[in-house]
């Protein structure tokens, strides 16, 4: 590196090119011959020719977060302190989504344990990058420079994105804000459901149990596509206690057929697990139906 802007970049083109050409000499390769000028686009580089750059294209993989009781689930991107090097994030996406907000947050509290990112093109060995995961963050922090909300049944969600740039010691991170959704979410309920619903929330709390609301009003596709995958799995001769481990799907009703798409249902997990029937329990004196055994998150009225 050098302490002159535009020096690295000249000095870093020079060892592509050559690179590139096999070329051997120690002199910098201006000119190929006079016929032929090197002309170098920098921002369509190839994604091969990145490595020659000294580029390292590196993806974190699926990572899975563990959800946690009233915790915010975290995953950061971070640039070593002492890497020199700049580590660019381009894109960041949810998979499986709760319906949940996510929020893109940068330089929030550090949280987790390294891990290395890994390269992917098969010629380079390692990635400077790593990430970190945690399940056993209190809040949400950082500055916050993007949102999106999960949507239960969706494949993924997506952030608008635009290209973070972390010098060394900086990270960004996607956290899981799982309460600021109850209140989001629970606003889908038809009214006399919702006053309900809250009162079950205030015994929960009373008690001293967690929770968090992973459902609340779907719309016709999302439960469609619910109901499709349920099938599929029954198809493939899975039992519902297996489709719920595998899946997280509780025997979800047929489009057109499911409380949630008229605002009359939640379903919403109790922490600990013993408080789950117990919730459902409770429900069912209010004159609630409880999903029971089969769907022991599903509350509806
Ligand atoms: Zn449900």
């Amino acid at each position: 590196m050098t302490d002159r802007a535009g020096e690295a970049y000249v000095r870093r083109y020079n060892q592509a090119l050559k690179r590139l050409l096999t070329a051997k000499s120690g002199e910098p390769l201006h000119e190929l011959s006079p016929e032929m000028g090197a002309n170098i686009t920098l921002e369509h580089d190839r994604p091969e020719w990145h490595a020659l750059l000294d580029q390292v294209d590196w993806s974190t993989g699926a990572v899975q977060v563990a959800a946690a009781a009233a915790n915010v689930g975290h995953i950061e991107v971070f640039n070593p302190v002492s890497s020199g090097l700049l580590v660019v994030v381009d894109t960041a996406i949810v998979l499986i989504p709760a319906a949940s907000t996510y929020e893109l947050q940068l330089d929030p509290a550090a949280a987790g344990t390294p891990t290395k990112n890994f390269p992917v093109d098969t010629r380079v060995k390692t990635a400077a990058s790593q990430n970190r995961i945690a399940n056993n963050v209190a809040g949400v922090s950082g500055v916050n420079i993007a949102e999106v909300q999960g949507v239960v049944g969706a494949q993924y969600a997506a952030f608008v994105f635009k290209p973070v740039i972390l010098l060394p010691g900086h990270h960004l991170a996607i956290q899981e804000n799982s309460r600021c959704d109850v209140a989001t979410s629970l606003r889908g309920l038809v009214p006399r459901v919702r006053r309900g619903i809250d009162a079950l929330l205030g015994v929960a709390r009373d008690r001293g149990w967690s929770y968090r609301v992973t459902s609340v009003r779907r719309s016709y596709r999302v439960q469609a596509r619910l109901f499709r995958n349920y099938s599929r799995y029954r198809r493939a001769g899975y039992s519902d206690a297996q489709i719920a481990q595998v899946a997280g799907l509780y025997h979800p009703a047929a489009p057109g057929r499911s409380m949630h798409q008229l605002g009359r249902a939640a379903d919403i997990e109790f922490y600990p697990t013993s408080a789950q029937a117990e919730a459902g329990r409770i429900w069912q004196s209010m004159g609630g139906r409880w999903g029971g055994a089969t769907d022991p998150v599903h509350f509806e009225a």
